[in-house]
């Protein structure tokens, strides 16, 4: 099926029109048509290669909706037409125990990452949601449950299960004190979740700019990272921290946030942090930890979860040919808080 797309084709070249083929589909697999496409940072650092690992042609996207448009002989899950949502993974296993227990991202042989990836069958590289058309075994399209807004939903499917899946992890209920580093696109969506599950939380961000935001999304206060004093004041005030940093950065600042047995969950950097220290580890039995994306199951919890509360993201509607300012205004945090395209913008092959 030939299908048209965005592509990187170096790491400094601008995105650009890229026409290329799916698979024919496979008796498990549906085809659906990419109606709305969340802009994840992660498509950021593997566009301009930060990771070094990036196979150009690189389709960005992984984090999208739509619907289905065919179905292979044996599908049973999908029916034409419905709404569907994929994320990160676009297959697994599916025997290692982690899949089993519906663990799919820590599957033990690797899930196949939804671009950047290599399909477990033929070998081809795997090509994201920046496209009109996207061929997926049926079990990695989830459900979209009726009362979610296909245009704002999109973001869930990786914003949204990255930050939901740590909360659900560490058990944050009424009660919890939950600080959130980092006021992006992971930020704001930990920020509703957690507010949704009944926690207070404090959002850590670098300047007081984002403040009435924070507040706005329900969280108690933003406290201003780089003020010492403030910083100083709030030792031992918090359960788990979600750092959504995107860069290296220091740890060592926030560690004394957290109370005794209090955790701080890295979802953000992905390679090298700042030199830290064990001291505030050993003296407060405090913890670090990292969380990757979340399995299947989860996923699809965590979309009917939105649906019952009306959790969304809040979303900037772009057209594709917008993307490359929107990789730009990324870039600088300027962004609130999730770039959405809206695919009817791609020409049709
Ligand atoms: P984003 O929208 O750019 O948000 C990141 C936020 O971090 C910014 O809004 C900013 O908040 C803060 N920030 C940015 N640069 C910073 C710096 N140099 N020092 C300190 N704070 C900084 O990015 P995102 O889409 O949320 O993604 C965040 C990271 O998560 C990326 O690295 C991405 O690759 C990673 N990620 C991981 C997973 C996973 O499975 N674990 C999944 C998706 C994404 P303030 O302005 O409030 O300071
Ligand atoms: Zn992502």
């Amino acid at each position: 099926m030939k299908t048209t797309g965005y592509a990187a084709h170096s790491a400094d070249a601008p995105l650009s029109p890229y026409t290329f083929e799916r698979r024919e589909l496979r008796h498990n697999d549906i085809a659906m048509e990419v109606l709305y496409c969340g802009i994840c940072h992660t498509d950021l650092h593997m566009a301009r290669n930060d990771w070094g690992a990036t196979r150009y042609p690189f389709v960005p996207g992984h984090e999208f909706v739509g619907r289905v448009i065919a179905v292979g002989s044996d599908v049973s899950r999908h029916k034409m037409g419905d709404a569907v949502a994929v994320g990160c993974m676009l297959d697994s296993c599916q025997r290692c125990d982690q899949c089993r227990k519906g663990e799919e991202q820590l599957c033990r042989e690797g899930h196949t990452h939804t671009y950047n990836g290599m399909d477990r069958v033929t070998g081809d590289p795997t090509y994201g949601g920046y496209s009109k058309f996207m061929v997926v075994r049926e079990e990695f399209a989830l459900r979209m449950p009726a009362a979610l807004a296909l245009s704002k939903a999109a973001p869930l499917l990786c914003a949204g299960i990255t930050t939901y899946s740590p909360l659900r992890t560490w058990g944050v209920g009424p009660g919890s004190r939950v600080g959130v580093i980092g006021l992006g696109g992971l930020g704001h969506m930990a920020v509703k979740f957690a507010v949704a599950m009944g926690a207070e939380v404090t959002v850590l961000s670098r300047s007081a700019a984002k403040e009435a935001d924070a507040l706005a999304l329900g969280a108690d206060r933003l406290l201003v990272s780089t003020d010492a004093k403030a910083m100083a004041k709030a030792g031992s005030s918090l359960d788990l921290i979600i750092d959504t940093v995107p860069t290296k950065h220091e740890l060592l600042p926030y560690l004394p946030l957290l109370d005794i047995d209090g955790t701080l969950v890295i979802v953000g950097q992905v390679g090298p942090l700042a030199e830290t220290s064990s001291v505030p580890l050993l003296f407060g039995r405090r913890r670090i930890a990292g969380s990757p994306i979340g399995g299947l199951a989860e996923t699809q919890e965590m979309l009917d979860f939105c649906s019952r509360k009306q959790v969304l993201p809040d979303c900037e509607l772009i057209r594709i040919d917008q993307v490359n300012e929107a990789y730009e205004r990324l870039g600088q945090a300027d962004v609130r808080y999730r770039f959405v395209i809206d695919m009817a913008s791609l020409p049709q092959p």
